[in-house]
Order: structure tokens, then C-alpha cells, then sequence
């Protein structure tokens, strides 16, 4: 039951930290605050200081209660709470006791606020944590400006019934909520939704089911699904179609609406079963077709994921397309091992690069790239990692340079192993890592000045450099 608060008193009985939380709750209506307590905690004496709430220093007495709408007691001490409680209780109100469910008429649940729209969960105190997990769903269901696409609707309602036949109304707000003004509103483009549904209310009827297709370059993340952003679960959630690699896990296409179409265009390994201008052939098709487009990409799409080559597909096609970015692997892998990729002065520096080339072009070097300060993460490397070791060591870069190689970063089967540059290839081949891994080579900054270190040390150092 929603409660309205406009112009109701609530009474808070308490002055400390769980009062100040059922005050938080209280500030987003209109109810006027009254908080009974001899002490009031900082924030509550701010909250009183601003003149959003009333101060009444003493004990609760039965004439404070006369016509509140609820009376929130959370005073800390069980016996003071049971005292309130009962007064409460024979002046006729709702109470809420702050972790004592036997002595709570109003239960205040977890929600989701999108204001106007207000999701409440609620397990009768049995299982708060489990209230919260399920508030994380919602919340990434629920776009952010998903409460203000309400509002504009409530403000627009009158327009509707004067101009829209009831028999059309219902299709008239399924197609604000599912369709074109929805996802402006997802874009964050609320002219753009009021727009809409003002040609649409002047018309009389929400457009036909002529819909005009775009795509999504979505980026899936390392593999687990939480990893997502909101706004790729959004797109996932809107997808009429959705064509996917060989590296998105399949917990993230779980995320979308179960009658979207998946259609697998990954290359199997070694073999090119899609190549890149077919995929991005019938990726703008679908589009062109009405359809609403997700492209899937692990991790994140600008980074070797051929992005460029279907936005321009899409762009010589006049197809609306966007580019939600992901986690990439060399972060998740950072996160993996439990370190980041640049240490404050160690290593300045973060380079992306990846060991395979493209057919015909020469394999790609890094003794260029790995100065000192330099983090190195390689994408797409493993298989190369005996090359690339010997063309380090022979450039001079010391052997006991850190390297670690994180496979499957973020996903059930992940591993990972610590070694140097001398030895990382066979540490790889005896953890036995599989693919997709990404190996971090980080070279540290030369920290010795130059008068500290002895000639020997110094000519070394330098032939490193
Ligand atoms: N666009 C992707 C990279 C695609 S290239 C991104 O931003 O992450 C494919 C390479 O990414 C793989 O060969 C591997 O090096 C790396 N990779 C992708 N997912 C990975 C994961 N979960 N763990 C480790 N490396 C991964």
C-alpha cells in the first residue's frame, strides 16, 4: 500500500542514526516531520535547522500523536521502543518499530526509486538481503529516466483522453512504454519522447507498427553478467535481434527478452564461418527491416572489436547506430588479480596492443612500446607468447619484468600466473591457460637516480632503455 503524504504528519520517535535513516525515507514525500527525542544526531539537527522537520524535546505523549499518519519509533533502547509502541498503538496509528517485526504495523519495504514510479520489495523482515538483491535486479531493469518518462505521461494524460478514441488508448501508452519514446527516454532524450507523443496524440493514434530499426554496438564485458552496464542491459532488453560472438557468455544473453532472436556470428577458431562485411550485412538487414539491432561484442566494442568497419556499415546505410561501452578484458584482468595497472611511481603508462596481425601484415613488435613506466596488456597473445618473449629479452628488457596472464577473466573458469618475462611461456603451458587470456607485462619506471647507482648498474639500465 502506498501511502499519500501530502499535508499527514509523521511522527519519528528517536534522535540517532536509525532515526536519521526512517528520516532519509521521510524527506522524499511531503509529510510534515515531527522527530520526538531529548538528542538529535548532526543530521537530524540539519534536517530541523532547514525547517523540514519539527523538533520536540521531551517525551512522547499521547497528544503528539493525535491524527499521525505513522509514527516510526526507533529510539535504540528495546524498552523505551515498547513504551512508545503501546502509546502509539492506543492512539490509533500506524507504527513502524525500527528491527522489531512483532511490533510492526507498517513494514517499510526496499524500493527502487524512479519517482513517480516507486518499485516496493518487501519479505516481511524475514530476508533484508535478500530484499536487496532483488532491488539490484530492478534497478537494472529500471532505465533512470524511466520516472520521468512517467511524469511527462501524467502531464500528457488530459491531451490523451481528449484526443485519443478510448478504444485506441491502451495501444496508445503500450507504444509510449515499449516503443520509440521509451527509448528516447532510455537515450535520456526526453524532448525527443514528448515530441513523439505529442505528433502521435495530435494524429489521434500512436503510429502504425512501422517502426524504424537501429542498432546497438553493445559491449558484453569480460563474461560475467553483472559486469554489464545498465545501459547495455537496456539495449539487451529492447533487442527485437541480437548477433553475438564467440566470447559473450551466454549469462548475458539471458538478460534479454526471451522471444529476441539470437543469431551466433562468431568465428570458430581458425575457421571464418562469418566473415566481417556478411555480418555487417545482415546486421544493417535487420535494422533496415524494422528491427531493433543489439551487435554483441565482449568487452568493449571500440577496442579490437572491428567496431569502426559496422558503424560504418550502418552509416552508408542511413541506419541509426550507437556504441554502448563495456568492461575490457585488460581491466577485468587488473581486477582479477587484485591490482591495478598503473602504480603511482611504477608505471605511467597502460597500453592496449594486440599480438596477432592480420593476415600479410607483419607480426606486430613491443620492444618500442614497453619503455619503462609501461604496462603492456596483450590481447589475442597467448599463442605468440614464445615470439614475443624472445624479442623483449633480445631488446634488453631484464627477464624478471613482471608478467601475468589472466584467462578468462571475470567467468567461472578463471586463472591466472605470475611469472617474469624469461619464464611466463612455460608457467602458461604448465597452468595449462586457455583461451581468451590476456597477458599483463608490466616494465617499472627506472626509480635510481643517477648518481646513486654504480657505472656497472648504470650501463645495464641503459642498454635496457
Ligand atoms: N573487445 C574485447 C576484445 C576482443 S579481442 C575487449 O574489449 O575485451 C579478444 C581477446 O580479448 C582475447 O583473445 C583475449 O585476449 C581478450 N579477452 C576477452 N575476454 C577475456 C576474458 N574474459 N579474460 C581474458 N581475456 C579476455
Amino acid at each position: 500500500m502506498f501511502l499519500r503524504m501530502e499535508d499527514r504528519r509523521v511522527v519519528i520517535v528517536g534522535g540517532g542514526e536509525q532515526a536519521a535513516q526512517k528520516c532519509r525515507l521521510l524527506l522524499k514525500t511531503e509529510a510534515q516531520i515531527d522527530i520526538v527525542s531529548h538528542t538529535l544526531d548532526p543530521e537530524l539537527a540539519g534536517v530541523v535547522a532547514k525547517g523540514r522537520a519539527r523538533h520536540i524535546d521531551g517525551p512522547l505523549r499521547p497528544s503528539l500523536l493525535k491524527d499521525a499518519a505513522l509514527v516510526f519509533v526507533a529510539t535504540g533502547c528495546p524498552g523505551a521502543d515498547a513504551g512508545s509502541h503501546a502509546l502509539a498503538r492506543d492512539a490509533g496509528a500506524l507504527v513502524n518499530v525500527v528491527d522489531q517485526p512483532d511490533l510492526c504495523e507498517a513494514i517499510t519495504p526496499s524500493i527502487v526509486d524512479r519517482d513517480p514510479v516507486v518499485v516496493a520489495i518487501g519479505t516481511e523482515g524475514t530476508a533484508p538481503v535478500l530484499a536487496r538483491q532483488i532491488k539490484t535486479r530492478i534497478e537494472y531493469l529500471l532505465e533512470p529516466s524511466i520516472g520521468e518518462l512517467a511524469a511527462l505521461a501524467g502531464r500528457l494524460r488530459q491531451a490523451v483522453a481528449a484526443r485519443v478514441p478510448p478504444r485506441d488508448r491502451r495501444a496508445f501508452w503500450r507504444w509510449v512504454f515499449a516503443d520509440a519514446p521509451r527509448q528516447a527516454a532510455a537515450r535520456n532524450d526526453l524532448s525527443a519522447s514528448a515530441e513523439l507523443m505529442k505528433s502521435a496524440i495530435e494524429a489521434g493514434e500512436a503510429p502504425g507498427a512501422a517502426k524504424t530499426g537501429r542498432i546497438a554496438l553493445v559491449g558484453a564485458g569480460p563474461g560475467a553478467a553483472d559486469l554489464l552496464t545498465l545501459r547495455a542491459v537496456q539495449r539487451l532488453q529492447e533487442a527485437d535481434v541480437i548477433f553475438y560472438d564467440r566470447l559473450v557468455d551466454p549469462r548475458v544473453l539471458e538478460l534479454a527478452r526471451r522471444d529476441a532472436e539470437r543469431i551466433y556470428v562468431g568465428k570458430a577458431v581458425g575457421a571464418c564461418a562469418w566473415p566481417q562485411d556478411r555480418i555487417d550485412a545482415v546486421v544493417v538487414a535487420a535494422a533496415q527491416r524494422g528491427q531493433s539491432v543489439v551487435r554483441l561484442k565482449s568487452g568493449d566494442p571500440t577496442i579490437f572489436g572491428r567496431a569502426d568497419e559496422e558503424v560504418a556499415a550502418a552509416r552508408r546505410a542511413g541506419v541509426d547506430i550507437e556504441i554502448v561501452p563495456g568492461i575490457t578484458a585488460a581491466t577485468a584482468a587488473a581486477a582479477g588479480a587484485g591490482r591495478s595497472l598503473t602504480r603511482r611511481g611504477e608505471t605511467d603508462r597502460v597500453v592496449l596492443a594486440t599480438g596477432t596481425s592480420r593476415d600479410g601484415d607483419p607480426a606486430p613488435s613491443f620492444r618500442e612500446t614497453l619503455r619503462p613506466g609501461t604496462t603492456l596488456a596483450l590481447y589475442m597473445a597467448t599463442k605468440a607468447g614464445a615470439r614475443i618473449r624472445d624479442e623483449l629479452l633480445a631488446a634488453g628488457i631484464p627477464g624478471d619484468t613482471e608478467v601475468e596472464v589472466v584467462a578468462n577473466a571475470s567467468k567461472d573458469g578463471e586463472q591466472r600466473v605470475r611469472g617474469d618475462l624469461s619464464d611466463f611461456c612455460d608457467r602458461m603451458k604448465d597452468a595449462r591457460i586457455s583461451h581468451p587470456a590476456v597477458i599483463l607485462i608490466r616494465r617499472k619506471k627506472t626509480c635510481a637516480s643517477v648518481e646513486s647507482i654504480a657505472p656497472r648498474q648504470l650501463a645495464v639500465s641503459a642498454a635496457s632503455l
